[in-house]
């Protein structure tokens, strides 16, 4: 049997520019007031809770702090070109470039910057802060990474299957 928690509200959230691509165009830069939902579905413990709800809270705010006011750089973009030069991001694509100062993005290896490889990523680095925290019991952990109200990419991650113990 496996049980599931959710975390959504204070803190999950961050604020962050990007500018994804999509069939070999590129959007102009935006941003959005991400908002997270986040599912951890597992076993119970010998306290009978798959986990300890301020603990996840805390972990994951802390990733999003991360994201915060950053740039989302998709670094496996396969049309943008992307290079790092004395601590200056430079973004081309086309005729636009960027330049930024690295202290300002988030490089992440993904190749597109949309909500569900958003997603993706933070499904992942979720769990592996979990994992390092000593929670064992967990199966799978599922983001949702919503834009904007009504519109939100979701991903989930098969951390351990064989973690949702018979009870
Ligand atoms: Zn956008």
């Amino acid at each position: 049997m496996s049980h599931l928690v959710t975390l959504r509200g204070s803190g999950l959230s961050f604020a962050a520019a990007h500018f994804a691509t999509f069939g070999g165009d590129c959007e102009p830069l935006h941003g959005h007031n991400y908002r997270l939902t986040v599912e951890i579905a597992g076993g119970l413990t010998d306290d009978s809770w798959v986990i300890d709800f301020r603990e996840a809270k805390t972990l994951v705010r802390s990733i999003c702090r991360e994201l915060d006011h950053k740039f989302l750089l998709q670094e496996n973009s396969r049309f943008l070109r992307v290079s790092l030069v004395a601590d200056e991001y430079e973004i081309t694509f086309g005729s636009r470039r960027y330049v930024m100062p690295k202290g300002d993005v988030a490089a992440l290896p993904i190749d597109n910057s949309t909500a569900e490889r958003l997603a993706e990523w933070l499904a992942a680095r979720i769990a592996a802060a979990l994992s390092a925290a000593g929670a064992a019991n967990l199966s799978s952990v599922r983001v949702g990474v919503e834009e904007a109200p009504g519109q939100a990419g979701w991903s989930t991650l098969e951390s351990n299957p064989a973690a949702a113990g018979p009870d």
